[in-house]
């Protein structure tokens, strides 16, 4: 599934960016115990465990204070060394610093994703813009930046040993790229800039917030024909809520608009739902955003313009896989004709349809969803209670141990409740062994169930990352999910977009427990490489191995039926049209707005004249139009990094043909050896793209992902 790892990314990412943030400092001065549990020392077996059990929030807040100021002290005692800069001493040094405050990242990951509460939301606001500041006082430090710098030259005149190379190089990036190099006045231009742009961000997403919260469409009880049943339970909910008992309130979300647009038959009522959804941000009132994108826009080109760069996406690209906005632009630009021909032909099978029906209607935008469901039932009808009875939660989870047999030889034993400390009686724990030489390499923290507190979605992370600097680490991995618990006794049975998004997050605790790197920087995710190695990871869950054996059904115990799995295999390029063009509209409009020179430019119409150049069909929209792009402009995680959803598709898709090729299969010992070795275990520790030609032999092609979804390949 293309989309739906988006949630899950953001928040890992978000994740990982606060895990590095605490990768910077020393550990030199005299470690001292804290009577602060969160700021202990890990004890107990596996290299020391997190004390989930003992962790309280009166201690958060002076934890990060203390972790924060430890911190510090370590970057002070690195940046006013007597001696001349060494990567021993400088790197190195750095590489060993932070980890007071790394183990209370830990703890706070838990408060704000698995356990949230009112009392943590409140510390969390208050200790966000100081964790900011903290680490601008990092990455500002100018006398640690010139002995980075030193280093960083030494390197180029003699180079290291290549993983040492690759922790100099990134560390020196990081810093460059956040103006450490520049003089005094820039700088404080710098610092200026970021410090608006960080509350336009915010006046941009709160007016987002504004219009879905502002607008809300009220429907009477004769205006619900077509709508599924649990559609008008929550609409009904979310009418008495708004104090309009009696009512059904369709919210102005994408979670109400999509299903509305997909069921309703009121055709009328339609179009004022669309309207209303992508008109967020851009109503012309107070709340509207085309003023904010083009003040956004200008702030960063002037920021990047410090740097010496042309535009932002050149600045933003260069440590990414793709390395040049030329490079993503050329990926989607390939894909773009096939995609908007294929709408054409859906909305031909659409019009054939609604001509059938005596609907005498031409299909517009607010009939896209709703034809294309009628088209969905008549070519590929999927009963999705009956598939769910061939997927148990424990069956799956069986079938991911086996698959990480296979593929990475591990071994997976449940260990028995109370071995390990966890936050909540539901976590379950499995230590994480070499099947061959029984080496232990970590331990799988599963925390399945929704609960209150925990926030939606799946999603992995660690509490540990594996290194070997200082002796090896054992891995700490987890995998998080939101199943409805069941009576005891009782299996859970999921949708097969579960399963494969409970593959999907496996797939990065594989990540996690597979990597071999020395340095802990060389750890850290690239952007439009990191999503890659997850999705590749869901495709064995439709290997013969895996269905014969673990997708069974949950009371006769037969497996899924082969005709089953073909609908479930045809089902997955159907709309791919629409889904393909609405994304690229919006990934490619990101690229061009962060390539094109910013003076003088109005938003609206360079949204519609880009979309008129591209031929965009004009029976559907952008996934997210300009004024309520948040991934882009709500802040700058996602800006110029759209296209990297699509970009790691591309790889998915070649890789996975790799193995459909491969003598073995998806199970050649060969091609899995090669995947362990050049795709997961290096992380960060050589570059992406060679790193997948010594997988592959060449690089990924993008005919591959034609396939997949279904288009025609033609000489590109
Ligand atoms: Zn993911």
């Amino acid at each position: 599934m293309t989309y739906k790892t988006m949630k899950i990314s953001k928040a890992l990412f978000a994740f990982i960016a606060l895990a590095a943030i605490s990768c910077q400092g020393t550990k030199e001065t005299a470690p001292q115990v804290s009577d602060n549990v969160l700021l202990q020392p890990w004890t107990g077996p596996y290299g020391g465990l997190p004390a989930f059990d003992r962790m309280s929030l009166t201690d958060l807040k002076p934890a990060l204070e203390q972790g924060m100021e430890a911190n510090l002290a370590e970057i002070e005692a690195i940046a006013n060394n007597p001696e001349a800069p060494t990567f021993e001493n400088t790197i190195v040094a750095m590489e060993r610093s932070g980890n007071d405050l790394g183990r209370v990242y830990s703890y706070y990951g838990i408060w704000s994703s698995n356990v949230s509460s009112p009392e943590f939301r409140e510390i969390q606001t208050e200790m966000a813009p100081r964790l900011s500041e903290f680490n601008s006082k990092i990455t500002q430090n100018e006398k640690l930046f010139a002995r980075i710098k030193a280093v960083y030259e030494a390197s180029r005149q003699n180079p290291l040993p290549a993983d040492q190379q690759r922790v100099v190089d990134l560390t020196y990036t990081s810093f460059a790229m956040n103006g450490a190099e520049l003089d005094e006045a820039s700088k404080a231009r710098y610092s200026a800039i970021n410090k608006e742009l960080s509350s336009l961000h915010t006046s941009f997403s709160n007016n987002i917030l504004a219009d879905e919260e502002g607008y809300v469409t009220y429907l009477s009880a004769d205006q619900l024909s077509g709508l599924p049943e649990s559609f008008v339970k929550a609409a009904a909910k979310a009418a008495t809520d708004r104090g309009k008992e009696g009512m059904y309130a369709v919210t102005n979300t994408r979670s109400s608009m999509d299903p509305f647009l997909t069921y309703s038959d009121e055709r009328g009522l339609r179009e004022k739902v669309w309207n209303i959804y992508y008109s967020r941000g851009d109503n012309g009132d107070e709340h509207d955003n085309n003023k904010l994108i083009a003040e956004i826009l200008k702030l960063r080109d002037e920021r990047v313009g410090l740097l010496g760069f042309d535009n932002y996406a050149q600045w933003r690209l260069q440590d990414r896989m793709a390395k040049t906005p030329e490079n993503a632009m050329a990926m989607m630009e390939a894909v773009w004709p096939a995609a908007i021909a294929r709408v054409a032909e859906e909305v031909a099978d659409m019009q054939a349809v609604a001509d059938a029906n005596g609907d005498k209607i031409k299909i517009e935008p607010w009939d896209y969803r709703y034809y294309a469901e009628k088209v969905r039932k008549k070519k590929y009808d999927l009963d999705s209670d009956e598939v769910k009875q061939y997927l148990q939660l424990d069956k799956l989870r069986e079938a991911m141990f086996f698959v990480a047999g296979e593929l990475f030889n591990f071994q997976f034993t449940p260990l028995d409740s109370g071995v390990v400390p966890v936050f909540h009686a539901d976590v379950k724990v499995w230590e994480v062994a070499d099947k061959t030489s029984g080496e232990l390499i970590g331990l799988w923290y599963l925390d399945p169930f929704a609960r209150q507190g925990k926030r939606s979605g799946a999603w992995a992370t660690t509490y540990r990352s594996y290194d070997s600097f200082d002796g090896e680490k054992t891995v700490l991995a987890s995998n998080n999910s939101n199943f409805i618990k069941p009576a005891p006794g009782e299996p859970v049975l999921v949708s097969w977009d579960d399963a494969e998004t409970f593959f999907h997050e496996f797939g990065h605790a594989l990540h996690f427990l597979s990597s071999n790197v020395k340095y802990p920087t060389l750890n850290s995710g690239v952007r439009d490489y990191t999503e890659f190695q997850s999705q590749l990871l869901e495709r064995w869950l439709a290997t013969d191995e895996v269905i014969n054996n673990y997708l069974v059904h949950y009371k006769t115990g037969a497996p899924i039926p082969q005709e089953l799995v073909a609908k479930i295999k045809k089902a997955a390029t159907f709309n791919q049209g629409f889904g393909t063009t609405e994304y690229l509209a919006s990934a490619l409009m990101d690229m061009y707005y962060h390539t094109t020179d910013p003076t003088n430019l109005d938003p609206d119409t360079f949204e519609r004249e880009t979309l008129e150049k591209l031929k965009m069909p004009k029976e559907l929209v952008m996934r997210h139009r300009s004024p309520h792009f948040g991934h882009v402009f709500s802040g700058e995680g996602y800006a110029t990094a759209y296209y990297g959803y699509m970009w790691a598709d591309v790889l998915t898709a070649d890789a996975g043909e790799a193995f459909q090729e491969a003598p073995g299969g998806f199970y050649d010992k060969d091609l899995a050896d090669k995947l362990v070795k050049y795709l997961f275990a290096p992380r960060n520790s050589m570059d992406p793209a060679e790193a997948y030609r010594l997988f592959r032999g060449r690089d990924a092609d993008i005919k591959a992902l034609m396939r997949d979804r279904g288009f025609p390949v033609t000489d590109m």
